[in-house]
């Protein structure tokens, strides 16, 4: 497994949340343990990572998700979405013979 820091202008993704940092994107190339689970995955991983409190998102299949997962968790968005509300289960009710 080897990481290597993959440059980007300056502005490209969210500011950490805690030091106002931009993070570093880390790409994660060979076998490496998936943190999800024991399964072993081959290829590119992408992760985003503050270089000063060392906050790091997981390692995604893509960019997008690693700067998706860093938006929500630990930037300050300019768009607050609210939290999902979780859809009621309606059980219709039968009236028991
Ligand atoms: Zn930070």
């Amino acid at each position: 497994m080897r990481q290597i820091e993959q440059k980007h202008p300056q502005g490209t993704f969210p500011l950490c949340n805690g030091c106002k940092r931009e993070p570093l994107h880390v790409v994660t190339l060979g076998r490496h343990r998936d943190e999800a689970g024991a399964v072993m995955r081959e290829g590119q991983r992408h992760s985003l990572e503050c270089p000063r409190c060392g906050t790091s998102t997981l390692r995604h299949p893509t960019l997008e998700l690693a700067h998706e997962e860093w938006g929500t968790r630990f930037a300050q968005l300019e768009l607050v979405l609210p939290p999902q509300r979780r859809a009621l289960r309606v059980v219709p009710r039968r009236a028991s013979a």
